[in-house]
């Protein structure tokens, strides 16, 4: 029996059209291979419906930050190679070999743990090395990466199909951190020249380094929200064409006049100076839509462009539509176009004082998908 939640008049409509789109443009702009990052329930559009599209499209390849999300889409039927980006623990080497996963490695003691399972198991693991140019997280220090990179092309039960880092400043056109990351990366990739092996992929550009720098292209790109038609940053130019993949909508549940001067919602942080309109939307942020937007977002209904007054409750907010009429069941838009208007995750990142990122991963599982425009398998 499907959960009863489905029911629910609260709604992500995943548009696949648009996430195919994306990816065409990405592709024409960049011209070589995507890892589409498929993180975090690809990134609130869902794990698996998102990656079984993105593997009907041809996608080269998905990367994930945990095993988890990994083993999930083994499950679920990805067959296109998949790297886990996080950092890895030595317990979970026979997990990854097992379901036929790449792994990052970032340092030598790792890559030791990982050639000491995959020798126990008799079956090689996949590798891609994680090279610390910046970012200060996870990967080997570019300046001191060569015993590493080494040890890696000598080792006997790996495979090194990649070599990569993270750029930390790339959402920035004007940052100079980019070019000095690119430069260190590329200091740490002579090395496998020098030692004659065969270069593996070099990858390095996230959605970031796709918009604003050619140069961190190399074999292949990594784009995260931009396939999902979102831009990193306010600081982010839009020199890729990219249509939202998500939209988010509910429906008007109640209605009521609220006298002048009587507060609205918890705290009492709010009330009219006149006598009002008052609407409430069964959304809230138990569903992940963010309270910061109380008496700070707006909602589309009938066209028009209302606000959110009051603070947001758990589980519904309450929306100021002055003398205008509005029904019970009338479609609200929180995220997407009706009308003349838009709203997108950026612009409500924005509002919260959040970066768009959180706003699309927040967004849980209570709320159901629906997928529209392909076929998600
Ligand atoms: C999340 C992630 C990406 C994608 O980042 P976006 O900014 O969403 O494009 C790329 N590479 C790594 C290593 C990541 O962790």
């Amino acid at each position: 029996m499907p959960p009863a939640v489905s029911e629910r008049p609260t709604r992500i409509t995943v548009h696949l059209d648009h996430l195919a789109f994306n990816l065409r443009s990405i592709r024409a702009h960049v011209g070589v291979p995507v890892m589409a990052i498929v993180k975090a329930n690809a990134y609130g559009h869902g794990l698996v419906p998102v990656a079984l599209h993105l593997q009907a499209q041809g996608i080269e390849q998905l990367g994930v930050a945990f095993v988890e999300e990994g083993v999930a889409l083994r499950q679920a039927g990805v067959t296109v190679p998949v790297l886990v980006l996080g950092g890895i623990f030595g317990r979970q080497v026979a997990q990854f070999i097992a379901h036929d996963l790449e792994i990052t490695v970032s340092s030598l003691d790792k890559l030791r743990q990982v050639e000491a399972a995959a020798q126990a198991l008799g079956r090689k693991a996949v590798i891609h090395l994680k090279i610390d140019t910046g970012m200060e997280r996870v990967g080997v220090h570019s300046y001191s990466a060569r015993a590493f990179i080494e040890a890696a092309v000598a080792s006997r039960w790996c495979v090194l199909k990649g070599i990569y880092s993270h750029l930390a400043c790339a959402d920035d056109p004007d940052s100079p951190m980019t070019m000095q990351q690119l430069e260190r990366f590329l200091g740490a990739c002579a090395h496998i020249e020098r030692l004659g092996a065969p270069m593996p992929l070099r990858h390095l550009a996230n959605s970031g380094g796709v918009l604003h720098f050619p140069d961190t292209w190399l074999d292949m790109v990594r784009p995260g929200i931009l396939m999902y038609g979102v831009l990193p940053d306010a600081a982010s130019r839009r020199t890729v064409d990219v249509r939202p993949a998500m939209s988010l909508g509910s429906q008007v549940v109640y209605f009521k006049v609220v006298k002048a001067g009587n507060p609205v919602s918890y705290g009492a942080t709010w009330a009219p100076e006149r006598d009002t309109r008052v609407v409430t939307v069964p959304i809230g942020y138990g569903d992940g839509y963010p309270r910061a937007l109380s008496s700070r977002g707006d909602v589309l209904i009938r066209g028009n462009r209302y606000p959110i007054v009051g603070r947001v409750c758990m589980d519904q907010f309450m929306v100021d539509i002055g003398q205008d009429s509005v029904w019970n069941e009338d479609e609200v838009v929180l995220i997407g176009a009706q009308g003349d208007h838009a709203i997108t995750a950026e612009q409500l990142a924005q509002l919260a004082g959040m970066i768009p990122y959180e706003i699309l991963v927040g967004l849980n599982d209570r709320i159901p998908r629906e997928y529209r425009g392909g076929s998600p398998s």
